[in-house]
């Protein structure tokens, strides 16, 4: 296969792939930080062809609204209610299990931020996924600002980001936004 490389760069790496060698963290950063993304394609292409072929492959996700309450009120924001207004729901970890299916690999959960909820209650969902779902990576989106503000010293500040990286690595979660 000819690629028509504009970063050189990527030639050696392409080079390795044609071989069935893994790249390695320098390769890694190349194509990371190239602009070259034409290339880039190609040579992803060239892979996924030698591995599957012309099948493709999704992952199931599934994505939880656990609730829509909300201690911020982003301008833009359809969606967040205050605790009491009508329309307003918390689900609880059985309520969230009760939306899974097994078949799921991924689950994304993203939704308001209570003012009351401690950080206790978000690790207890994904502890409550993990433990009926092992298969099912879990994906929390938010604004973290309130525990933030809540363990504004930095001790604590500290231990809650320690505490967010060892719950990542142990039910492989990630936490964005
Ligand atoms: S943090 Fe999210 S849910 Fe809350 S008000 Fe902003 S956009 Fe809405």
């Amino acid at each position: 296969m000819y690629i028509n490389f504009r970063d050189q760069q990527l030639f050696s790496i392409f080079q390795k792939l044609q071989h069935g060698e893994h790249l390695s963290l320098e390769d890694g950063l190349v194509l990371f930080k190239t602009n070259d993304l034409i290339s880039l394609g190609k040579m992803a292409n060239f892979v996924q062809q030698q591995k599957s072929g012309d099948a493709v492959y999704f992952v199931l996700n599934q994505k939880i609204e656990h609730t829509n309450v909300c201690v911020l009120s982003c301008k833009f924001c359809d969606f967040a209610k205050k605790k009491g207004e009508p329309d307003a729901y918390e689900m609880t970890t059985e309520n969230i299990l009760a939306h899974i299916t097994p078949e799921i690999r991924e689950v994304h959960i993203t939704g308001g931020m209570p003012p009351d909820w401690e950080w206790e209650r978000y690790l207890d969902i994904v502890r409550g996924i993990h433990e009926k779902f092992p298969e099912a990576g879990t994906y929390i989106t938010g604004n973290l600002k309130p525990w933030y503000e809540k363990h504004s010293d930095l001790k604590s500040g500290n231990k809650l980001i320690i505490e967010m990286l060892e719950q990542r690595r142990k039910y492989k979660l990630t936490i964005g936004k």
